[in-house]
Protein backbone atom coordinates (compact mmCIF):
# COMPACT_ATOMS: atom_id res chain seq x y z
CA UNK A 1 0.00 0.00 0.00
CA UNK A 2 1.39 3.48 -0.79
CA UNK A 3 1.45 5.72 2.12
CA UNK A 4 0.83 9.07 -0.15
CA UNK A 5 -2.32 10.27 -0.11
CA UNK A 6 -4.51 10.61 -3.60
CA UNK A 7 -4.29 13.99 -4.29
CA UNK A 8 -5.32 15.34 -7.62
CA UNK A 9 -2.08 16.00 -9.35
CA UNK A 10 -2.14 17.16 -12.71
CA UNK A 11 1.39 16.08 -13.87
CA UNK A 12 0.97 16.76 -17.77
CA UNK A 13 -0.51 19.87 -19.45
CA UNK A 14 0.47 22.46 -22.27
CA UNK A 15 0.31 25.88 -23.14
CA UNK A 16 0.56 28.53 -25.81
CA UNK A 17 4.29 27.54 -25.43
CA UNK A 18 4.52 24.46 -27.44
CA UNK A 19 0.87 23.47 -28.57
CA UNK A 20 -1.96 24.25 -26.13
CA UNK A 21 -4.01 27.37 -26.39
CA UNK A 22 -4.21 28.70 -23.37
CA UNK A 23 -1.19 30.63 -21.32
CA UNK A 24 0.51 29.52 -18.37
CA UNK A 25 -1.27 31.99 -16.58
CA UNK A 26 -4.56 30.52 -18.01
CA UNK A 27 -3.71 27.25 -17.24
CA UNK A 28 -2.67 27.65 -13.37
CA UNK A 29 -6.05 29.60 -12.52
CA UNK A 30 -8.12 26.35 -14.52
CA UNK A 31 -6.01 23.30 -12.32
CA UNK A 32 -6.82 26.10 -9.08
CA UNK A 33 -10.46 26.20 -10.23
CA UNK A 34 -10.54 22.71 -10.77
CA UNK A 35 -9.18 21.56 -7.50
CA UNK A 36 -5.66 20.53 -8.82
CA UNK A 37 -3.44 20.29 -5.82
CA UNK A 38 0.08 19.41 -7.18
CA UNK A 39 0.31 20.56 -11.00
CA UNK A 40 3.32 20.69 -14.00
CA UNK A 41 3.20 22.33 -16.96
CA UNK A 42 4.81 19.99 -19.61
CA UNK A 43 5.57 21.78 -22.74
CA UNK A 44 6.82 19.83 -25.67
CA UNK A 45 10.72 20.16 -26.07
CA UNK A 46 10.85 23.52 -24.40
CA UNK A 47 11.05 25.26 -21.03
CA UNK A 48 9.76 28.69 -22.12
CA UNK A 49 6.81 28.11 -20.12
CA UNK A 50 8.21 27.05 -16.74
CA UNK A 51 8.90 30.40 -15.08
CA UNK A 52 5.53 32.23 -15.96
CA UNK A 53 3.93 28.84 -15.03
CA UNK A 54 5.58 28.41 -11.81
CA UNK A 55 4.66 32.51 -10.70
CA UNK A 56 1.52 31.66 -11.73
CA UNK A 57 1.08 28.76 -9.43
CA UNK A 58 2.67 30.06 -6.57
CA UNK A 59 0.28 33.41 -6.67
CA UNK A 60 -2.84 30.76 -6.44
CA UNK A 61 -1.15 28.61 -3.48
CA UNK A 62 -0.84 25.93 -6.23
CA UNK A 63 2.30 23.11 -5.71
CA UNK A 64 3.94 23.07 -8.92
CA UNK A 65 6.89 20.94 -10.06
CA UNK A 66 8.75 22.26 -13.49
CA UNK A 67 7.92 19.88 -16.26
CA UNK A 68 8.37 19.15 -19.84
CA UNK A 69 7.95 16.33 -22.55
CA UNK A 70 10.62 15.24 -24.72
CA UNK A 71 10.08 14.13 -28.43
CA UNK A 72 11.98 11.16 -28.59
CA UNK A 73 12.67 8.30 -31.56
CA UNK A 74 13.46 4.48 -29.90
CA UNK A 75 13.55 1.74 -32.19
CA UNK A 76 12.24 4.03 -35.13
CA UNK A 77 9.16 4.85 -33.54
CA UNK A 78 8.05 8.50 -31.85
CA UNK A 79 7.68 8.18 -28.09
CA UNK A 80 7.48 11.03 -25.40
CA UNK A 81 9.41 11.04 -22.39
CA UNK A 82 7.98 13.48 -19.42
CA UNK A 83 10.59 14.79 -16.79
CA UNK A 84 9.25 16.04 -14.02
CA UNK A 85 10.80 18.25 -10.92
CA UNK A 86 13.31 19.63 -13.45
CA UNK A 87 15.51 22.52 -12.76
CA UNK A 88 14.17 24.38 -16.05
CA UNK A 89 17.62 26.40 -15.96
CA UNK A 90 19.91 23.76 -16.00
CA UNK A 91 21.92 24.29 -19.04
CA UNK A 92 22.06 20.41 -20.74
CA UNK A 93 18.80 19.98 -20.66
CA UNK A 94 18.09 23.47 -21.93
CA UNK A 95 20.63 22.81 -24.47
CA UNK A 96 19.44 19.18 -25.49
CA UNK A 97 16.22 20.80 -25.64
CA UNK A 98 16.95 23.24 -28.62
CA UNK A 99 18.75 20.81 -30.53
CA UNK A 100 15.34 18.54 -30.72
CA UNK A 101 13.62 21.29 -31.75
CA UNK A 102 15.70 22.24 -34.11
CA UNK A 103 14.41 20.30 -36.71
CA UNK A 104 10.88 21.39 -36.72
CA UNK A 105 10.86 24.12 -38.78
CA UNK A 106 12.24 22.75 -41.73
CA UNK A 107 9.70 19.50 -41.00
CA UNK A 108 6.75 22.05 -40.88
CA UNK A 109 8.21 23.42 -44.90
CA UNK A 110 8.05 19.83 -46.46
CA UNK A 111 4.57 18.77 -44.62
CA UNK A 112 3.03 22.35 -46.08
CA UNK A 113 4.72 20.91 -49.41
CA UNK A 114 3.11 17.21 -49.28
CA UNK A 115 -0.30 19.40 -48.17
CA UNK A 116 -0.01 21.91 -51.38
CA UNK A 117 0.36 18.32 -53.52
CA UNK A 118 -2.82 17.23 -52.38
CA UNK A 119 -4.62 21.16 -53.24
CA UNK A 120 -4.17 22.13 -50.06
CA UNK A 121 -1.91 25.46 -50.18
CA UNK A 122 -1.03 27.83 -47.09
CA UNK A 123 -0.42 25.56 -44.68
CA UNK A 124 2.96 26.68 -43.72
CA UNK A 125 1.97 29.97 -42.99
CA UNK A 126 -1.63 28.90 -41.65
CA UNK A 127 -0.11 26.33 -38.96
CA UNK A 128 2.06 29.35 -38.05
CA UNK A 129 -0.75 31.69 -37.53
CA UNK A 130 -1.66 29.20 -34.78
CA UNK A 131 2.09 28.67 -32.85
CA UNK A 132 2.23 30.63 -30.00
CA UNK A 133 6.40 29.97 -30.00
CA UNK A 134 7.24 29.71 -33.94
CA UNK A 135 10.39 27.82 -32.05
CA UNK A 136 7.71 24.49 -31.99
CA UNK A 137 5.62 24.57 -34.95
CA UNK A 138 4.19 21.30 -34.34
CA UNK A 139 1.60 18.70 -36.10
CA UNK A 140 -1.30 20.51 -33.74
CA UNK A 141 -1.09 23.88 -35.28
CA UNK A 142 -1.42 21.93 -38.83
CA UNK A 143 -4.39 20.01 -37.40
CA UNK A 144 -6.12 23.50 -36.27
CA UNK A 145 -5.12 25.03 -40.04
CA UNK A 146 -6.67 22.43 -41.92
CA UNK A 147 -10.11 22.72 -39.34
CA UNK A 148 -10.25 26.16 -39.83
CA UNK A 149 -9.40 25.92 -43.98
CA UNK A 150 -12.53 23.53 -43.08
CA UNK A 151 -10.73 20.89 -45.17
CA UNK A 152 -11.79 18.45 -41.58
CA UNK A 153 -14.40 19.19 -38.76
CA UNK A 154 -11.91 18.90 -35.93
CA UNK A 155 -8.58 17.84 -34.88
CA UNK A 156 -9.79 14.43 -34.52
CA UNK A 157 -10.55 14.03 -38.13
CA UNK A 158 -7.25 15.37 -39.04
CA UNK A 159 -5.32 13.03 -37.12
CA UNK A 160 -6.88 10.56 -38.86
CA UNK A 161 -6.74 11.88 -42.31
CA UNK A 162 -3.69 13.38 -41.96
CA UNK A 163 -0.49 13.93 -40.53
CA UNK A 164 -0.12 10.56 -39.63
CA UNK A 165 1.61 7.55 -41.40
CA UNK A 166 0.66 6.76 -44.78
CA UNK A 167 -1.64 10.31 -45.02
CA UNK A 168 -0.82 13.12 -46.66
CA UNK A 169 1.53 16.15 -44.58
CA UNK A 170 3.21 13.01 -42.86
CA UNK A 171 7.33 13.50 -42.52
CA UNK A 172 9.01 11.35 -40.72
CA UNK A 173 11.50 12.83 -38.24
CA UNK A 174 14.38 11.89 -35.65
CA UNK A 175 13.32 13.24 -32.14
CA UNK A 176 16.02 13.27 -29.40
CA UNK A 177 17.57 9.55 -28.41
CA UNK A 178 15.84 8.25 -25.58
CA UNK A 179 19.12 7.50 -23.60
CA UNK A 180 20.11 11.22 -23.49
CA UNK A 181 16.73 12.76 -23.13
CA UNK A 182 16.45 10.74 -19.87
CA UNK A 183 20.22 11.71 -19.17
CA UNK A 184 19.24 15.12 -19.99
CA UNK A 185 16.50 15.28 -17.27
CA UNK A 186 17.88 13.12 -14.63
CA UNK A 187 21.42 15.89 -14.61
CA UNK A 188 18.50 18.65 -14.26
CA UNK A 189 17.60 16.77 -10.98
CA UNK A 190 14.33 15.29 -12.92
CA UNK A 191 12.74 12.61 -12.78
CA UNK A 192 11.42 10.88 -15.73
CA UNK A 193 8.20 9.61 -17.18
CA UNK A 194 7.07 7.18 -19.86
CA UNK A 195 4.57 9.27 -21.22
CA UNK A 196 0.68 7.68 -22.04
CA UNK A 197 2.52 4.37 -22.55
CA UNK A 198 -1.04 2.92 -24.22
CA UNK A 199 -0.09 5.08 -27.20
CA UNK A 200 2.60 3.30 -28.56
CA UNK A 201 0.11 0.88 -30.22
CA UNK A 202 2.80 0.33 -33.05
CA UNK A 203 5.39 -1.34 -30.56
CA UNK A 204 4.72 -5.34 -29.97
CA UNK A 205 4.58 -6.42 -26.76
CA UNK A 206 8.03 -7.59 -26.97
CA UNK A 207 9.60 -3.75 -28.11
CA UNK A 208 7.38 -2.62 -24.83
CA UNK A 209 9.32 -5.16 -22.47
CA UNK A 210 12.45 -3.97 -23.95
CA UNK A 211 11.24 0.06 -23.77
CA UNK A 212 10.59 -0.55 -19.67
CA UNK A 213 13.53 -2.65 -19.03
CA UNK A 214 16.07 -0.58 -20.96
CA UNK A 215 14.38 2.92 -19.44
CA UNK A 216 14.61 1.40 -15.89
CA UNK A 217 18.45 0.96 -16.27
CA UNK A 218 19.24 4.07 -17.72
CA UNK A 219 17.53 5.55 -14.74
CA UNK A 220 13.73 5.99 -15.77
CA UNK A 221 11.81 5.66 -12.58
CA UNK A 222 7.61 6.33 -13.50
CA UNK A 223 5.47 5.71 -16.11
CA UNK A 224 1.82 7.74 -16.96
CA UNK A 225 -1.01 5.35 -15.17
CA UNK A 226 -3.90 7.24 -15.29
CA UNK A 227 -3.73 10.15 -18.19
CA UNK A 228 -6.16 11.71 -20.41
CA UNK A 229 -4.52 9.02 -23.80
CA UNK A 230 -5.59 6.27 -21.76
CA UNK A 231 -9.16 4.62 -21.91
CA UNK A 232 -10.40 3.05 -18.15
CA UNK A 233 -9.16 -0.62 -19.07
CA UNK A 234 -5.88 1.20 -19.80
CA UNK A 235 -5.52 2.58 -16.68
CA UNK A 236 -5.91 -1.02 -14.65
CA UNK A 237 -3.29 -2.57 -17.69
CA UNK A 238 -0.55 0.27 -16.81
CA UNK A 239 -1.12 -0.24 -13.05
CA UNK A 240 -0.29 -3.55 -13.47
CA UNK A 241 3.06 -2.68 -15.39
CA UNK A 242 3.97 0.01 -12.98
CA UNK A 243 4.14 -2.85 -10.34
CA UNK A 244 5.46 -5.66 -12.63
CA UNK A 245 8.33 -3.18 -13.48
CA UNK A 246 8.97 -1.49 -10.28
CA UNK A 247 7.59 1.97 -11.33
CA UNK A 248 6.05 5.01 -10.01
CA UNK A 249 3.00 5.87 -11.02
CA UNK A 250 1.82 9.61 -12.66
CA UNK A 251 -1.35 11.28 -13.55
CA UNK A 252 -1.96 13.62 -15.75
CA UNK A 253 -4.80 14.85 -18.18
CA UNK A 254 -2.43 15.92 -21.10
CA UNK A 255 -4.77 19.26 -21.38
CA UNK A 256 -4.22 21.14 -24.50
CA UNK A 257 -7.24 23.55 -24.95
CA UNK A 258 -11.04 23.54 -23.82
CA UNK A 259 -12.32 23.39 -27.28
CA UNK A 260 -9.93 20.21 -28.04
CA UNK A 261 -9.12 18.24 -24.89
CA UNK A 262 -11.49 15.75 -23.74
CA UNK A 263 -10.50 15.57 -20.68
CA UNK A 264 -9.92 18.86 -18.17
CA UNK A 265 -7.47 19.83 -16.08
CA UNK A 266 -7.31 17.61 -13.14
CA UNK A 267 -10.39 16.08 -14.23
CA UNK A 268 -9.40 12.17 -13.76
CA UNK A 269 -9.78 9.12 -11.56
CA UNK A 270 -7.13 9.56 -9.01
CA UNK A 271 -4.16 6.89 -8.57
CA UNK A 272 -5.33 3.46 -7.47
CA UNK A 273 -3.92 3.37 -3.64
CA UNK A 274 -2.08 0.67 -4.13
CA UNK A 275 0.34 2.04 -6.41
CA UNK A 276 3.27 4.57 -5.46
CA UNK A 277 2.79 8.19 -6.69
CA UNK A 278 5.22 9.52 -8.84
CA UNK A 279 5.17 12.68 -6.19
CA UNK A 280 6.32 10.64 -3.68
CA UNK A 281 9.78 11.10 -5.03
CA UNK A 282 9.71 14.82 -4.21
CA UNK A 283 9.05 14.52 -0.60
P1 LIG B 1 4.45 16.75 -33.18
O1 LIG B 1 5.28 16.74 -31.92
O2 LIG B 1 4.61 18.01 -33.97
O3 LIG B 1 4.62 15.51 -34.01
O4 LIG B 1 2.94 16.79 -32.74
C1 LIG B 1 2.45 15.84 -31.84
C2 LIG B 1 1.19 16.39 -31.19
O5 LIG B 1 0.09 16.19 -32.05
C3 LIG B 1 0.85 15.64 -29.93
O6 LIG B 1 1.51 16.18 -28.82
C4 LIG B 1 -0.63 15.86 -29.83
O7 LIG B 1 -0.89 17.11 -29.21
C5 LIG B 1 -1.07 15.94 -31.28
N1 LIG B 1 -1.63 14.66 -31.73
C6 LIG B 1 -0.99 13.59 -32.20
N2 LIG B 1 -1.85 12.60 -32.53
C7 LIG B 1 -3.08 13.09 -32.24
C8 LIG B 1 -4.41 12.57 -32.35
N3 LIG B 1 -4.65 11.35 -32.82
N4 LIG B 1 -5.42 13.37 -31.96
C9 LIG B 1 -5.20 14.60 -31.50
N5 LIG B 1 -3.98 15.15 -31.36
C10 LIG B 1 -2.94 14.40 -31.73
MN1 LIG C 1 0.73 18.00 -27.97
MN1 LIG D 1 2.59 13.12 -25.75
MN1 LIG E 1 1.44 15.88 -23.99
Amino acid sequence: MSSFSPINADLHSHSVISDGTLTPEMLAERAKANGVHLWALTDHDELGGQNRARAAANALKLDYLAGVEISVTWMGETIHIVGLGIDDQHAGIIEGLRMTRDGRGNRAKLIAEQLLKVGIPGAYEGALHHAGNHDLISRTHFARFLVEAGVCKDTQQVFKNYLVEDKPGYVPHMWANLDNAVAWIKAAGGVAVIAHPGRYSRLNAMQMDELYKHFKDIGGLAIEVITGSHTPDQYQTFGKIAQQYGFLASRGSDFHSPDESHIDLGNLPLLPDHLTPVWSAFH
